[in-house]
């Protein structure tokens, strides 16, 4: 029968960071990278998309009636409205890079093992793994 493991050697080992190795991190630098990247592209076009709607209010708002100055604002503060959360995942990617720098980031935060680099990717602000994630949403 197997022993009760070393109380002394568990302990130590769960204080212990899990380590990742170089070439991991590296893979899950490069992806958030890209995603951030990604939504950088897509703020921007968010952006003059938003200039857009700016200009053809100044420009032909005279001839509009009342209904179509109304659906441009609208539209307008749907694009404003989507910049703004594009802009708040451009934060959250990069405050996982920064995390990543200081071997923060990629750990589950409840179970402490490694996210796999596939869902870091996917949802670069995942804190928890996806047996976690699932135990978390049946609750
Ligand atoms: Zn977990």
């Amino acid at each position: 029968m197997a022993k009760p493991a070393d109380t002394r050697t568990a302990g130590r080992k769960a204080a212990a960071k899990p380590t990742r190795s170089a070439a991991e991190t590296e893979k899950i630098r490069a992806a958030l990278a890209a995603r951030r990247d990604e939504l950088r592209a897509e703020y921007d076009q968010t952006l003059s998309e938003i200039t857009e709607l700016q200009r053809d209010r100044l420009t032909d708002s005279a001839g509009d009636d009342q209904a179509d100055t109304g659906t441009k604002t609208f539209e307008r503060e749907q694009e404003i409205s989507l910049a703004n959360s594009i802009l708040e995942r451009i934060t959250q990617v990069e405050r996982a890079l920064e995390r990543l720098d200081e071997g923060g980031y990629g750990w589950c935060e409840r179970c402490g093992n490694p996210i796999p680099v596939e869902r870091i990717a996917a949802f670069p602000s995942a804190t928890l793994c996806v047996t976690c994630k699932q135990l978390e949403e049946r609750r």
